[in-house]
């Protein structure tokens, strides 16, 4: 392909990537859909500039309008995540992380985190692995006991484990709750004195459940003891991607100074735009999305458990967050079925389950998926449109129709709904592709 030709082919890409989604059902976990003011933070000359350090203290000039920007979006963030300190810099969730690895923790000490089965993330994983704690930052990961009925972390097992770890002269600096798959609320409550006795930092990473505990339908983790709380600004929070720090008052130098210099240098003036945004929607509109997420979860849930499907969690009603983990080994393997659905215009991912790992599953053909409903939510569907969504999969899933097939009723279905709410402003349509240059068909 010469240049012209490259530069055509990416704009038209984009544009058909636009038009599958707007016929799709998108059930990614982490994803969401952010509003047009959002979008229009994104393509604005915030994205051009840097600025460095902290509003009133910057590197660089010309950061006026940047630095009242960026003062509103930590004072929002403090009100909605009802915190002390707020940082809005961090450029992912992983950078998040990153910063507090590097704030309160040196290599070579321990951290104590869920491993992935049990919902942990690779950003707190082993060196091993591959894992961002053990790789960039040298730390040595040990992991919670899990409940598989509970579905949450062990609190005695657990307790039991920071002895064992202390006798051993691995007495673990770090404690970290949050994961991936995060159908429950983690124990901070139950173990944040206990850890504090030890010596031990607590961070919650709330990447998935940011939008939730905004909502206040979640845990509220600094209350519960945690002293920090990173995350993403895209998953249940609504924002564009990127990475929030909240914390107690004590911790504000210690960690403005590891985001930076520590782990950033231009922190993506355009994304704090739309984190503020998304705050100030999150603010406005944030209670009544956690509550319908929560229930459109719930519904899916028990939608697919209609339909034969194992769903995690049975004992506490499969979920109390935005997302469910479902058993499809009846059907056969989750790397398979995410294909197949995927051809079918219903986007999710497979998912290793607790068990996997010993089972000797891998990731690429694990035994569950994992299904999100921030976007569809987002989208306006209620409980009755999760019984339709259950049933679309159950058509690929179990009675094995041809995706293509039923690829035209999910677009067909989709129609009603192509406009985002929870927003200040919704004139433009959730996917429509904003051009600006050259009409293109
Ligand atoms: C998604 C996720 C992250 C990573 O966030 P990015 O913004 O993609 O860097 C970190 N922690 C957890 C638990 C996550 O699920």
């Amino acid at each position: 392909m010469n240049a012209k030709a490259s530069y055509d082919e990416v704009l038209r890409l984009m544009k058909e990537h636009h038009h599958w989604f707007s016929e799709s059902i998108p059930l990614i976990a982490s994803e969401n859909i952010p509003s047009a003011a959002v979008r229009e933070a994104l393509m604005s000359d915030f994205g051009n500039r840097y600025a460095e350090g902290w509003p009133g203290e910057r590197v660089y000039a010309g950061c006026t309008y940047i630095d009242q920007v960026e003062l509103i979006c930590n004072e929002l963030a403090r009100k909605v995540f009802r915190s002390e300190f707020a940082d809005c810099r961090a450029t992912s969730g992983v950078v998040a992380n990153l910063a507090i690895y590097a704030a309160f923790s040196r290599p070579g000490d321990y951290m104590i985190a869920a491993s992935i089965p049990n919902g942990g993330h690779i950003s707190h994983g082993k060196k091993e692995n591959f894992g961002t704690a053990g790789l960039v930052h040298g730390l040595n990961i040990e992991y919670y006991p899990f409940s598989k009925e509970e579905m949450t972390i062990d609190v005695d097992g657990t307790k039991k484990k920071i002895q064992e770890m202390e006798h051993d002269g691995k007495s673990p600096k770090l404690g970290m709750f949050g994961g991936s798959l995060f159908l429950f609320p983690h124990p901070v409550k139950e173990l944040s004195d206990f850890m504090h006795e030890h010596g031990i930092y607590i961070n919650y990473d709330g990447a998935h459940v940011a939008g939730l505990i905004a909502g206040g339908e979640f845990q509220d983790p600094l209350k519960e003891g945690a002293d920090s709380m990173t995350m993403s600004s895209h998953k249940t929070l609504w924002g564009p991607q990127g990475g929030i720090i909240v914390s107690l008052e004590k911790h504000a130098e210690t960690i403005k100074k590891a985001v930076f210099p520590g782990n950033t240098s231009s922190h993506h003036l355009h994304h704090v735009a739309g984190k503020a945004i998304a705050l100030a929607e999150s603010l406005q509109f944030g209670k009544d999305y956690a509550k319908q997420v929560i229930k459109n979860a719930r519904a899916l849930a028990e939608g697919l458990v209609g339909f034969g499907f194992g769903v995690l969690g049975e004992k506490k009603g499969y979920t109390a967050s935005h997302q469910i983990a479902v058993d499809v080994s009846k059907f056969g393997d989750g790397g398979t079925i995410e294909k197949d659905l995927e051809k079918a215009n219903i986007i999710l991912n497979r998912q290793l389950l607790p068990g996997d790992i010993k089972a000797g599953r891998h990731y690429m053909h694990p035994s569950g998926v994992r299904i999100g409903v921030p976007e569809t939510t987002r989208l306006g569907m209620k409980e009755s449109e999760m019984k339709e969504v259950a049933g679309f999969i159950k058509r690929v899933v179990v009675d094995k129709q041809d995706p293509h097939i039923v690829a035209k009723d999910v677009a067909d279905f989709r129609k009603q709904f192509q406009q985002l709410h929870y927003a200040f402003d919704n004139t433009i349509g959730a996917y429509e592709y904003i051009s600006l240059v050259t009409k293109r068909t």
